[in-house]
């Protein structure tokens, strides 16, 4: 007859756990700890509370700040994981000492920061980066990642959209009500009826609210942008994997040892303006962590197609930086390149249906001609000025035509008009800043050289390790934050965890811990 070992659920056991061992030198999370503990000031926080004389013992924010740094390195980006991980994670259970605080309470914790103590503690770590000799200060590089934020795409619009979609729903609500009346006499019960109704009333009266309280949001070329009722400072944006809504989080990173320097979510799909503030953004933070005023001048700075705009140009000129952008054609030039294909496969299945529905050349098929001062198309012939010079806020446009003779026997005609069988010339406006076109064709003209082209090939190994990190590793995949100072306060807590891990890796003294 078959023997098992006895058990009983009534018996206890003794387990002893020092909590401090539980930390051990060399990992994250004593990395995060003596961080916390040692270096970050977080006395800023104290005002928050007036407990003094009565209420309870609020959760110290070491503690808090610990569980959520550690959180985000492992990939638990909401409250309830947190709370989950300081119930049943013995790391997490050393980190806050067995304390337990609830998802209410990191949730208020991570909104309330507020972007200038965060803004603090980021340069806190900075400075730790540089007394561990992590920053080189020689080479930085830019780019970007969009991300989905905490509102639906579905509720976006221009204020003419909105209105629509609040008189559609207002129609749904009435018919929806005569309906049930009408079932009503039937003897119905007609209770989810009853709120599906009051649900579209509700979302007719939140559209009314929001465009009673908000102005029509203006983009960079003065024309009306899409707002967004639940996220307004969040924008719709293109990326690999569909249109999403959210946020386009910039990081800047120095190359020796891959710390960002700065980082800054914005609620704008494009890069073309977003040097400025990421170059003044990493000239204060670094000024701050002791790297001395003359930081930026001179370093190398590089960022990838996407910020090739005369207005990130200019901003590199002010600032002194030495430059390195290319602009989308580059590749097409490099002879390295000359008989190489296209490999790139799609990304995502639906990526069809995003796709520019534009079958003809556009602006940025056509190559502005400084000598001659004309355009010149794709089939080499010239395009001439015509009509007047506009001017769209900070950007003037030129009305190029071709001429009838040049088109009229063009092989590319059924790819440059649109009604190829009866435009007789093809016409482009062409958008600028003044004084612009210099800049572009000097950065064409230095990407071109051997030394051009190695210096922006170092840029890949920099910067795209970081969001490589961030999203892979860290699983951040969409911000869970409503508005650009709480969005900005999450993006920034993810670089720093990011910058705590290299300390901890490399840092002098912590790597020989
Ligand atoms: S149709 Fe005219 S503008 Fe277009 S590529 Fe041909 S010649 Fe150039």
């Amino acid at each position: 007859m078959a023997r098992y070992k006895h058990y009983d659920y009534s018996q206890m056991m003794m387990i002893p756990v020092s909590l401090a061992e539980q930390l051990v030198p060399g990992t994250l999370e004593h990395t995060i700890h003596f961080m916390v503990e040692e270096h970050l000031d977080l006395s800023g926080f104290d005002q928050e509370f007036k407990n003094d004389d009565m209420g309870c013992k609020a959760y110290s924010p070491k503690v808090l700040l610990k569980a959520v740094l550690l959180g985000y390195a492992r990939g638990k980006n909401s409250s309830r994981k947190l709370e989950g991980a300081c119930r049943e994670n013995i790391v997490f259970m050393a980190l806050t000492c067995g304390q337990r605080p609830d998802h209410s309470t990191f949730a208020s914790f991570v909104s309330g920061m507020g972007e200038e103590r965060i803004e603090e503690l980021f340069t806190e770590v900075l400075l730790v980066c540089e007394e561990e000799g992590l920053l080189g200060g020689t080479h930085f590089s830019l780019d970007g990642l969009k991300l989905p934020s905490n509102a639906s795409k579905e509720w976006s619009g221009t204020h003419e959209d909105l209105r629509k979609k609040q008189k559609k729903l207002t129609q749904l609500v009435k018919e929806s009500v005569a309906e049930h009346k009408r079932n009503d006499r039937k003897g119905s019960d007609g209770e989810e009826e009853h709120r599906r109704i009051q649900r579209l009333a509700e979302k007719a009266k939140r559209i009314g609210r929001f465009l009673k309280e908000n102005e029509p949001k203006m983009g960079r070329m003065g024309k009306e942008i899409q707002s967004n009722v639940t996220d307004n400072e969040s924008a719709k944006m293109k990326t690999s994997h569909g249109i999403v809504q959210g946020y386009n989080a910039e990081a800047m990173v120095d190359s020796k040892h891959q710390i960002v320097v700065c980082a800054e979510a914005f609620g704008e799909g494009g890069d073309s303006g977003a040097a400025r503030a990421m170059l003044e953004g990493t000239k204060a933070n670094l000024e701050a962590a002791g790297c001395g005023a003359e930081v930026l001048k001179k370093a190398v700075f590089s960022a990838d197609t996407g910020f090739f705009s005369n207005e990130n140009l200019q901003a590199c000129v002010d600032m002194e930086v030495d430059a390195y952008i290319p602009d989308p054609k580059f590749r097409k030039r490099d002879p390295r390149l000359k008989d190489a294909g296209r490999f790139r496969r799609p990304t995502d299945k639906h990526k069809k249906q995003y796709q520019s529905k534009r079958k003809t050349y556009g602006p940025e098929d056509f190559e502005f001609d400084d000598a001659s001062g004309k355009l010149v198309c794709p089939a080499g012939k010239k395009l001439y000025r015509s009509g007047r010079q506009t001017r769209y806020g900070d950007y003037l446009a030129d009305s190029f035509r071709a001429p009838k003779s040049a088109c009229r026997d063009c092989l590319l005609r059924a790819k440059c008009l649109r009604n190829p069988n009866q435009t007789g010339g093809r016409q482009v406006r062409y958008f600028y800043l003044e004084g612009g076109e210099r800049l572009t064709t000097q950065m064409k003209n230095k990407i071109d050289t051997v030394e051009g082209r190695r210096i922006y090939s170092m840029r890949l190994g920099n910067v795209e390790p970081v969001f490589g990190n961030i999203r892979a590793q860290k699983g951040l995949d969409r911000f869970t934050l409503r508005g650009s100072a709480k969005v900005n306060v999450q993006w920034k807590l993810y670089c720093m965890v990011h910058n705590i891990e290299k300390i901890g890796g490399y840092g002098a003294t912590f790597s020989r811990n």
